[in-house]
């Protein structure tokens, strides 16, 4: 796929960029390496003031920034300003984390002293996605760099601007040069990169294709990875659930980002008894939302990123009609320029049926009945991949047996999931391993390195 920028309102080509040739990849590694050598011996507090900064210019920025991502995703002006403002976020709470996070932990062993401390790995590659072209970015950047590691990215072709933006981001904020770059590469480049005794670990953030190809390179070079593969996230709705409420958040997980999220509700499994009422009234909610131009300050959901994610979706819909599903709401593409999708409600989609295994892109709900508790359960986990889980109960028994017995990364109580910094964020299953954010997150790419004063 080429690099470009490409209008997904209108189909534009903006801009179109070359991949790297061998030489200024070799140049750009051997920049990295040597970057690493002193920024691990930078201290955390001076490393904390770059990221502070770095914070700073991300707020003051926000509309640019915001204006580039919605020519390159179609992401709404004002869903692109929260992204924004979330990367600020996670900038400050690893700036004023890491120290703690970093901190030697001693352990008595009972000979002399001894601790683990906690030291960089190294150059690390991140494979990233256009989705959320910057908070998928800072949630590797933030805790890598607040760790003394460097960073390398390769995003998704379709985001350059966005790519190029944060790399002369981390510049202005302080961050010494080499300590975050971004690499323009064509797909069949980056196992190179991944090969490069140079490069110490990767994280994936994308599909499962992508993840096992990655992962494959890097595990026969012995290199750890991190894997964030996406999801078919259920939303369980149970009779002493608030289905008002429960109705109103199911429309907003299923369009969140115009439905293209990994942590988006994409099954709905909803108890017999109110089964015919949520239908009704959750159709109603997704025929409502207001679709159209990402510029637009009332806009609910955008266009989708791409035409390939947009034939995806159109595809997808045709196989759960084909399998037996009934469109209650919405079912197509709208009829103008650009990649717009209408917000969509199946129902009776056989689960034999190879779409219902699938992780649908796009803001198209499926929604299933169960006749209890161990049927709703045994469906959340009927599927290959394992990240969040939004269960609407109010009964305490229901609640503890949802938290324990669904298979998944994340379980939200009537709430919708949602990333956090201060919370582990990664799934289990086909969705990945690992975790981002949090302490966990960004110990994954530390050596705990185990030490004993005799
Ligand atoms: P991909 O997984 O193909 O792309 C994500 C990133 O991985 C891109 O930077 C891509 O770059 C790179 N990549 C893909 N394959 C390889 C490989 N073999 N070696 C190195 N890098 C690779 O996602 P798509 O954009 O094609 O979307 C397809 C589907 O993936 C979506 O419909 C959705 O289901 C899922 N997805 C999940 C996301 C999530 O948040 N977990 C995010 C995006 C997609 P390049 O294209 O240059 O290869």
């Amino acid at each position: 796929m080429a690099i470009a920028s490409i209008n997904p309102a209108n189909g534009t080509t903006l801009k179109t960029f070359e991949p790297l040739t061998a030489e200024r990849l070799e140049e750009k590694l051997a920049l990295a390496a040597k970057a690493f050598r002193d920024f691990q011996k930078m201290p955390v507090e001076h490393r904390a003031l770059c990221m502070r900064k770095l914070a700073t210019l991300l707020e003051e920025d926000v509309e640019d920034l915001a204006q580039t991502m919605m020519q390159e995703t179609g992401k709404p002006l004002r869903v692109g300003r929260e992204e924004i403002e979330k990367c600020a976020t996670c900038c400050r709470y690893y700036a004023e984390n890491a120290a703690r996070i970093l901190a030697p932990e001693a352990i008595p062993t009972g000979t002399g002293k001894s601790y683990v401390r906690w030291d960089p790995l190294g150059v690390l590659l991140a494979v990233m996605p256009w989705n959320y072209p910057f908070w998928q970015v800072f949630r590797f950047l933030a805790p890598a760099l607040m760790a003394g590691n460097v960073g390398l990215l390769k995003h998704a072709p379709s985001v350059p601007q966005c790519a190029f933006a944060i790399e002369t981001l981390t510049r202005r904020a302080g961050f010494p040069r080499g300590t975050f770059q971004t690499l323009f590469l064509e797909t069949e480049q980056v196992e190179g990169v991944i090969g490069d005794p140079r490069v110490a670990a990767v994280t994936v953030t994308g599909s499962q294709r992508a993840g096992r190809s990655i992962a494959a390179k890097a595990g026969a070079c012995l290199k750890k990875t991190v894997l964030e593969l996406g999801g078919s996230d259920p939303f369980v709705v149970m009779p002493t659930g608030d289905l008002a409420t429960a109705v109103e958040v199911a429309a907003q997980s299923r369009t969140v980002n115009s439905g293209q999220s990994c942590i988006a509700a994409k099954r709905f499994i909803v108890h017999a008894s109110i089964y015919e009422e949520f239908v009704r009234r959750f159709a109603r909610k997704m025929g409502s939302l207001k679709v159209g131009d990402p510029s637009r300050e009332d806009t609910e959901v955008g266009p989708l990123a791409s035409a390939q994610g947009l034939a995806e979706v159109e595809r997808q819909v045709a196989d759960a009609i084909a399998a037996g599903g009934r469109i209650v709401v919405g079912g197509g593409k709208l009829l103008s320029r650009g990649f717009y999708f209408e917000p969509t409600v199946i129902v009776d989609v056989p689960r034999t049926s190879a779409v219902y295994r699938e992780e649908i892109f796009g803001p198209v709900a499926m929604v299933f009945s169960a006749r209890d508790t161990s049927e709703a359960i045994q469906i959340a986990n009927d599927t290959d991949f394992g990240l969040g889980a939004s269960v609407w109960t109010s009964d305490p028994a229901e609640q503890q047996r949802m938290v324990s017995e669904i298979e998944a990364g994340m379980v939200f109580l009537n709430a919708m999931v949602a990333s956090d910094p201060r919370m582990p964020f990664g799934g289990v299953k086909g969705s990945g391993y690992g975790r981002e954010l949090s302490a966990a997150g960004m110990r994954e790419f530390l050596n705990a390195k185990s030490v004993v004063v005799a």
